[in-house]
């Protein structure tokens, strides 16, 4: 089972994703904006496999913090999952260019989602 980071400014999604996450057994991290999330990143003490992010948020937006991992060696590697109401193919492709490798738009339909994370935690498992 993975430790999994929530960024997101919605308490509401914030709270619906753990309980999913929880559920499929996870441990589950939360942050109020990027820059809480990188905070939480940085903390040598936890090892985080798989982050979801909002793109809208105060302080630093998604699409910020994702710059910030991708520039990181040493949290590059993290898969990403942007949950959003956002769907601008500018933004997208800029996710994908910063480690997005899912575009989620909200409101999830969990079964899909939760579907999605085992597949990649099931890949970067063996990686
Ligand atoms: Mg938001």
């Amino acid at each position: 089972m993975a430790n999994v980071l929530i960024v997101d400014d919605s308490e509401t999604v914030r709270t619906q994703l753990r309980k999913d996450l929880s559920h499929a057994g996870h441990t589950t991290f939360e942050a109020g904006n990027g820059l809480e999330g990188l905070k939480v990143l940085d903390d040598s003490a936890v090892k985080i496999d798989l982050i979801f992010c909002d793109v809208n948020m105060p302080e630093m937006d998604g699409l910020t913090m994702c710059r910030e991992l991708h520039s990181n060696p040493l949290l590059n590697k993290i898969p990403i999952f942007m949950l959003t109401t956002q769907t601008s193919s500018e933004m997208k492709a800029e996710g994908k260019a910063s480690g997005v490798i899912a575009w989620v738009i909200k409101p999830y339909e969990r079964n899909k989602v939760m579907g999605g994370v085992a597949k990649v935690l099931a890949r970067t498992a063996g990686a």
